[in-house]
């Protein structure tokens, strides 16, 4: 079974330590920045088998290249852009497989925010690395794609088990919660999961994983009933 840890890097991200706990073997997720993901590693026994990248931006993948020449762990990212990442180990496209130890994670090509974003999916521990896609109560800028391909990319993650623990890229969850509630005021789903966010992040604690069944139920992203909804609702937050 995998079990995910966030390590917060840089101002507001998160990489993600995973660890398949039948063989031991170790992924880090988005490595932008060396020094305190070194430390996460070296802490969890100084062992590195796979890089995993969801996007090309520098607030994910900045650190990788020296992560990889520390410990010499294969890297994988999308075949969409290998142009813009690293040299890569493995490149992968929707349906492909990447293995950790003896889990398995499903490569989902979720574009929108860029468009070679990937999205990775291990059954086995119901972890998914959603990158700058899917954000607790939130959902990535279009910087590179139409409401269109990020309403279609939000809603294959929708499907997965309500028990998928949502291990994004940044802990944006205070601030998106804001624009949540002013968007739906009466939802009580909401309300509740935005108080207890707030007491999270006073309490100086990661807001994530969350869970998909409670992002499904809160999350006015997910819960926009069409690519007109979802564009009105993702034009509101840029502007809010
Ligand atoms: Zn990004
Ligand atoms: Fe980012």
């Amino acid at each position: 079974m995998i079990t995910a840890r966030p390590v917060a890097i840089l101002s507001d991200n998160y990489a993600w330590l995973l660890r398949d706990d039948a063989s031991g073997a170790t992924a880090i997720v988005d490595p932008a920045e060396v020094a305190p993901i070194a430390a996460a590693i070296d802490a969890a026994g100084g062992r590195l088998d796979l890089i995993l990248l969801t996007h090309h931006h520098a607030d994910h993948i900045a650190g990788a290249e020296a992560i990889r020449a520390r410990y010499g762990a294969r890297m994988v990212g999308a075949a969409a852009d290998v142009a813009r990442l690293p040299p890569l180990d493995q490149a992968v496209a929707e349906g492909d497989t990447v293995m950790l130890g003896s889990a398995a994670a499903r490569v989902i090509d979720t574009p929108g925010h860029t468009r070679g974003h990937i999205s990775y999916f291990f059954p086995d521990g119901d972890v998914l690395l959603c990158g700058d896609t899917l954000f607790s109560l939130g959902c990535g800028r279009l910087l590179e794609g139409t409401p269109a391909e990020m309403f279609a990319s939000l809603h294959k993650l929708a499907v997965l088990p309500g028990d998928t623990l949502i291990c994004c890229g940044h802990e944006y969850t205070e601030s998106n919660a804001r624009f949540a509630v002013h968007a739906d005021p009466t939802n009580p789903a909401l309300a509740e999961f935005a108080a207890r966010v707030r007491a999270t992040r006073a309490a100086g604690r990661p807001t994530l994983p969350s869970r998909l069944a409670e992002e499904l139920e809160a999350n006015p992203f997910l819960r926009a009933p069409d690519v007109a909804g979802f564009a009105d609702l993702r034009a509101r937050k840029d502007r809010f």
